[in-house]
Formats: structure tokens, C-alpha cells, sequence
């Protein structure tokens, strides 16, 4: 089939108790290929009725059903069997993220590799969770048990659609949560796909439940309800610290992955090719709707004008294109909504900064909500362009003196998600890791996530850690026991 050929509408209900169902109101709302604007799917829009038919069947599969029984080594087993399934259909799932989210197919195929990955990681770590010995001061035992949370919400954004779903289900069915998971709005497509693998892979009814539908009613209502124990969102912070007022009223454990505006510093002394290449890397990635995308690039001032006309140069050969073609580089914007938001950041970045390139939308596209990579110099960290997440390929560059101003510069943020450091000086890349505070620091590098190790932010990016054991750790309960081995009475009265 042609990458420009006619695709049929497809339907997706939701996922409840082993069953697919309709909506309780029969609604459903439409789900677009940004690209070329038209409906690729029709899908049931979940409100709180059918939050509250997910949470029941997912507590009843916590409480009473035989998911408890199930030993660690099963559920490694089922994990490792979607990650088989997601495997086995991974040019499918491709095509159908590329397709929901506008992101080019190659990228797409990574997204598709790691969700697999993730799934096989947890799948790994399942049986490996074990509980610690204390050495009491008393003739008695005193250890603690690992247990599941109970039940999880799961709330996620549409920019790594699969892969965020993985984040969330890997650890939690690992731990032995049962879970309500809601996509985004706009990209529930590929998580639907793999809802249909869960019985084959040996969940049992309830376990997982997925519920589509709008953040301000299927997400609050997952938030509000007495029955989740655990929220896990990622998603803006705007919409974190709703959920986390929300959450309080029942006092829900809660994690939140948050925004970002995360510095990328170049150092003159960097290697100059890998240092263009790794800013221009770093902030235009998935149209630069990546939370820790870096949208801050600070520039030492000796090397600030040659470093911004040569991002500029290359920039202006990223090839924007049908994210089916394998030569895109860069594709539409995830929505109409995003590509409004993100234009509008582009007129007031005129007003407060310089545009170097980009700064609209690009001539050669009738349709789809593209935008040229844009960047703006001269960037007063103060200007609203600078402060706030724009969540687009969008990079704001701001020159800096010597390494106390960017370091200063770096944390002037109320974020705290990720930060780069481009340097050959070993001993002032460390001095940087230190003095920047946020939850990942890249030297030489920016962007690359990996499934064994902690992804999380300081500040408002947000708490809690997901991947590797930290990830697996929060959806767990620590139950102390102690064991008198005195078999003689108290005395004490
Ligand atoms: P968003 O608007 O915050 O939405 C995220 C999710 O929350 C969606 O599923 C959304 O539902 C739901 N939601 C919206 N309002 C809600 C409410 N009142 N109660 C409960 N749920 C609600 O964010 P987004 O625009 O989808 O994603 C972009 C943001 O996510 C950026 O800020 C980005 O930095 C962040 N992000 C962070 C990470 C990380 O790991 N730190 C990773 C990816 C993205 P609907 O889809 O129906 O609106
Ligand atoms: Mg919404």
C-alpha cells in the first residue's frame, strides 16, 4: 500500500473486565492523522460510568480474583508474551503510530522497539523484587515484605504513545497491580491494538483495563475515584498539579512526569560537529514534542555567532515531509491544537528574540499541521519563550559568559527534567553535572533514555522515578514483619 493511499476509519472501544465495550453513553470522538488531516478512527469516549465499571472490575481482580496467586515468574511470563506480540506486529504498530502521531515511520520503529524492550525488561525484573533483613536490637526478626499498590490509574500523553503505555504497564503488572490506564485523546490507536494481545498473553479479566476518553472527565474521574490506591500520570505540569489536589482528597499515593525547559550547554572546547548536531538533536527530535526536549540552548560567547549561523545552516535542511516517507525527518505536529499553541509561541518569540530560522509554517504544505524548526537567538532567559515549555521545534538559544553564568542559567527554571553539558574539560563537565539540578544529566549527548535506568525530574518536572528498579519500586508497599522468637510473657504489668 502507497503511503498516500486511503486508509479505512477504524473503531476502538474500550477495554473492561477481558471485554471490548462501547461507551455507557454510546459516545464516541474522532482521531486524526495530522499529517493529512483526515478521521483514522472513531473511539468510544469513556466518562465516569465507565471509569467506575474499570475500577471495579480492576479491584475486584486485586481484591478477590486469583491475580494475587499468580507468582512473580507468571507475571514475568505475560510480560515478556506482549513484548512478543508487539514484536511480531511491530510494522503495523509502526505505521499506526506514525500514523496517529505524525512522528516519521523510522522513529516511529524505534518507539515500537522500546515499548517491547520495556515490557521484556520488567518481564526480567519480576521475580528479582526482594525484601530486607533488619538487624533489631530484640530476640526476634524483623524483614520486610514487597507488595503490590493495588490499584493503579495510569494517565499519558500522545508524543511516545506505546512507549509511555509500556512505562506504565511494565512495572505495574511486574509489581502485581491491576490498573485503569488511559491513553491520550488524541492517540489511543497502537494501545488498543495491544489490549487486543492481553487475554492470549495470560492476563486475566480485569487485570489491565483501558478506558479512552478526555483528561477532564475519564482522567478526573480515574483521579477522584475511591477505588484507585496509586495515580501515575505524565502529561504537562499544569495538568499535574490538578491531579495532585484531586489525588489528596482520597490521599493517593501519586507520580508525576512532568514538562520540561531544559538546558543543552555548549562549552567552546566541545567537539564543534557533535556539538551543532546534538543541539539541533536535542530540541527537533519528534517535532520537538519530547518532555525533556532541549529548548534552552546556552552558548558560551566566544564561539556564540559561528555555533548559531552553523545550527542555522543545517537546520534549514531538516527535511519536513509525510512521516510515512522514509527520508522525513520531521513531521505535522500532533494536532490542531498543538500546531495553534505552538504558532502562537512563534509570534511572540518574534517579539521578545531574533528569529535565526523557521518561525512559521512551511510554504510546500497544503495540509497538516507543520511548522518549520525554528530557532531564536538573542534569548533573555526572562522572556516568556525561555521560561515557558512550547512543547514544539521551537529552540531558544542564549549566550552565556563563563561556566557560573551557565550554570546559573541552567537552574534559572522552575523545571528540573534534564540538562546537557557539552564539553572536553572532564573535570568541568562534572562540575556542571553537579551544579545543574535536574533528573537527568547528558554529557556529550542529549536524549537518550534507556530502559535500565532512572527517568524522573526535580522541581516542577515533577516526583517519583520511572524505569529500572526505581520504577518497579513505586508501585510497591513496604509491610515491615517482626517475629518475637521470645517465647516468654512481657512482664510488663
Ligand atoms: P496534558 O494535557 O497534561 O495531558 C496528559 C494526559 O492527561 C492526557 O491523557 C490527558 O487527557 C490527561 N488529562 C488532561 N486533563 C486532565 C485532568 N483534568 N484530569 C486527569 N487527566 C487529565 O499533556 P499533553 O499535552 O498530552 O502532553 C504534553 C505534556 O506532557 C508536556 O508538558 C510534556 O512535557 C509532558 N510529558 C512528560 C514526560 C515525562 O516523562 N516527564 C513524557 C512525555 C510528556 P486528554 O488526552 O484527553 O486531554
Ligand atoms: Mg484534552
Amino acid at each position: 500500500m502507497s503511503s498516500t493511499a486511503k486508509q479505512s476509519v477504524r473503531s476502538y472501544q474500550n477495554y473492561i473486565n477481558g471485554k471490548f465495550v462501547s461507551s455507557a453513553t454510546g459516545e464516541t470522538f474522532a482521531v486524526y492523522d495530522p499529517s493529512t488531516e483526515e478521521v483514522i478512527a472513531q473511539v468510544a469516549a469513556g466518562g465516569a460510568a465507565d471509569v467506575d465499571s474499570a475500577v471495579k472490575a480492576a479491584r475486584a481482580a486485586f481484591d478477590t480474583g486469583d491475580w494475587g496467586k499468580t507468582s512473580a515468574q507468571d507475571r514475568g511470563r505475560i510480560l515478556f508474551k506482549l513484548a512478543e506480540k508487539i514484536r511480531a506486529n511491530a510494522a503495523m504498530l509502526s505505521e499506526l503510530e506514525c500514523r496517529n502521531t505524525g512522528k516519521p515511520l523510522v522513529e516511529a520503529e524505534y518507539d515500537i522497539a522500546d515499548a517491547a524492550t520495556c515490557f521484556e525488561y520488567y518481564g526480567g525484573l519480576a521475580n528479582k523484587v526482594m525484601g530486607q533483613t533488619m538487624p533489631v536490637p530484640a530476640n526476634g526478626l524483623s524483614f520486610t515484605l514487597k507488595e503490590p499498590m493495588g490499584v493503579a490509574g495510569q494517565i499519558i500523553p500522545w508524543n511516545y504513545p506505546l512507549v509511555m503505555a509500556a512505562w506504565k504497564l511494565g512495572p505495574a503488572i511486574a509489581a502485581g497491580c491491576t490498573i485503569v490506564l488511559k491513553p491520550a485523546e488524541q492517540t489511543p490507536c497502537t494501545m488498543m491494538e495491544a489490549a487486543r494481545w492481553f487475554e492470549e498473553a495470560g492476563l486475566p479479566p480485569g487485570v489491565v483495563n483501558i478506558v479512552n476518553g478526555m483528561g477532564e472527565t475519564a482522567g478526573a474521574a480515574l483521579v477522584a475515584h475511591p477505588g484507585v490506591d496509586k495515580i501515575a500520570f505524565t502529561g504537562s505540569a499544569a495538568v499535574g498539579k490538578i491531579i495532585v489536589k484531586s489525588a489528596a482528597d482520597t490521599l493517593k499515593r501519586v507520580t508525576l512526569e512532568l514538562g520540561g525547559k531544559s538546558p543543552n550547554i555548549f562549552f567552546a572546547e566541545a567537539d564543534w560537529e557533535a556539538a551543532v548536531d546534538g543541539a539541533l538533536f536535542g530540541v527537533f527530535i519528534n517535532q520537538g514534542e519530547v518532555c525533556s526536549a532541549g529548548s534552552r540552548i546556552l552558548v558560551e560567547k566566544k564561539i556564540y555567532s559561528k555555533f548559531v549561523e552553523a545550527m542555522t545552516e543545517k537546520a534549514k535542511k531538516i527535511k519536513l515531509g509525510p512521516p510515512m516517507d522514509r527520508e522525513t525527518k520531521m513531521g505535522p505536529l500532533v494536532s490542531r491544537e498543538q500546531y495553534d499553541r505552538v504558532t502562537s509561541y512563534l509570534e511572540l518569540g518574534k517579539k521578545e528574540a531574533r528569529v535565526a530560522s523557521g518561525g512559521g509554517r512551511p510554504k510546500e504544505f497544503a495540509k497538516g499541521y507543520y511548522v518549520q524548526p525554528t530557532i531564536f537567538c538573542d534569548v533573555n532567559n526572562n522572556a516568556r519563550i525561555a521560561r515557558e515549555e512550547i512543547f514544539g521545534p521551537v529552540a531558544t538559544v542564549i549566550p552565556f559568559e563563563n561556566e557560573a553564568e551557565a550554570i546559573r542559567i541552567a537552574n534559572d527554571t522552575p523545571y528540573g527534567l534534564a540538562a546537557a553539558v557539552w564539553t572536553r574539560d572532564i573535570f568541568k563537565a562534572f562540575r556542571v553535572v553537579k551544579a545543574v539540578r535536574a533528573g537527568i544529566v547528558w554529557i556529550n549527548h542529549m536524549q537518550p533514555t534507556y530502559v535500565e535506568a532512572p527517568w524522573g525530574g526535580y522541581k516542577q518536572s515533577g516526583f517519583g522515578r520511572e524505569l529500572g528498579p526505581w520504577g518497579l519500586e513505586e508501585y510497591l508497599e513496604t509491610k515491615q514483619v517482626f517475629v518475637n522468637l521470645d517465647e516468654t510473657p512481657i512482664g510488663w504489668y
